[in-house]
């Protein structure tokens, strides 16, 4: 018998409510712990990795502990993996978190966050991450409509449990909801801040200090936002930004969507005009990208997924407009 499908709030429950519950978990204190507190922030190119260590650094700092960060971000710009471990507490010797020993992985990417979780601590490791995928150009080398994506398949009901708690969130969406994609990684700050004893004064404090300016109100809300998305899935409330859509080209896909430009983002770097199977996207005299051939989108999202600056993005082709597939330029 065929099972019933679940609706998208159905399943965000679903999720929630199946991450084990610590309802008043012991935060982690460095001011009393004997050995440092580590925490491994991981992600692609692009996404702010850095930007949420040094926030964090910069708050041990403040309140007089010893903290060291190391980080790799030599392909930061275009797509590439980025880390860095921050280290801190009373007295810190290495720079750098041996696997096994990380009390918190904060994960801006899934398939990153997936390839980090053996640095966690196996009992008492906190896994928090955005559900926000990015697939690598060399996954998508396939141009038959419906083909498989060769990008991890693991969902987070596959991984709950392997460490003492995971946290899926779409931070990335539920940033862009409040109006600023790029401030997911904040919003991960506000989830990662209720695994640690600062107060919110000081988190917030530094945000501000961090951010830019014209920024600085949307990062403070979604940094509430992660705060309070850890605290209602610890309940076992439903919360928003849980759902996981898995990565598939269905075959009856219909070629019903809009594909939106923001203008403003696009650096011309070529990517999704060389990447795009149907070669319907070219740049234009401003060297901005521009949809040169609409009949010919199958809403593969592959552009939006390799786009290291965000600026494509597809409604969802299970909520077709009307009209086929139209670009609109977002100023
Ligand atoms: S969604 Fe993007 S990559 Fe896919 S066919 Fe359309 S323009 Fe090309
Ligand atoms: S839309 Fe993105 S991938 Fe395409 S040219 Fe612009 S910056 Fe590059």
């Amino acid at each position: 018998m065929a099972k019933a499908k679940k609706n998208k709030s159905t399943r965000k429950a679903d999720i929630a409510n199946r991450m084990p519950l610590k309802l008043n978990p012991k935060r982690l204190d460095p001011e009393t712990s004997d050995e440092a507190i580590n925490v491994l922030i991981v992600g692609v190119g692009g996404q702010g990795v850095i930007m949420v260590s040094k926030v964090l650094a910069q708050i041990c700092q403040n309140l007089g502990l010893q903290v060291k960060q190391s980080e790799v971000h030599g392909m930061a710009k275009r797509g590439g993996v980025v880390f860095s471990h921050v280290r801190f507490g009373k007295t810190v010797w290495s720079p750098t978190i041996p696997k096994g020993k990380a009390d918190v992985l904060v994960a801006l990417e899934w398939a990153e966050g997936l390839r980090w979780m053996d640095y966690l601590r196996p009992d008492t490791g906190i896994f928090i991450t955005d559900t926000k995928r990015i697939v690598p150009p060399f996954a998508c080398r396939s141009r038959i409509l419906g083909a498989d994506i060769g990008y991890l398949k693991d969902t987070p009901d596959d991984i709950i449990g392997k460490v003492a708690e995971t946290f899926a969130i779409d931070a990335t969406d539920m940033a862009a909801k409040e109006g600023n994609e790029l401030a997911a990684n904040t919003l991960l700050l506000g989830a990662l801040s209720t695994t640690l004893t600062f107060s919110n004064e000081v988190w917030r404090e530094v945000i501000t200090q961090m951010v830019p300016p014209k920024t600085i109100d949307v990062n403070l809300s979604v940094f509430d936002k992660g705060q309070k998305w850890i605290e209602g899935s610890r309940k076992g409330e439903p919360v928003e930004g849980s759902a996981f859509i898995p990565l598939v080209q269905p075959e009856d896909h219909p070629v019903r969507t809009t594909l939106s430009i923001i203008e403003e983002w696009c650096k011309g770097c070529d990517i999704c005009v060389k990447m795009c199977p149907e070669r319907c996207l070219t740049l234009n005299k401003d060297q901005v990208v521009e949809l040169a051939d609409p009949e010919e989108c199958t809403g593969c999202h592959i552009c939006e997924w390799l786009c290291p600056d965000f600026a494509i993005s597809l409604n969802p082709a299970l909520n077709p407009p009307p009209n086929p597939i139209v670009q609109e330029a977002v100023a």
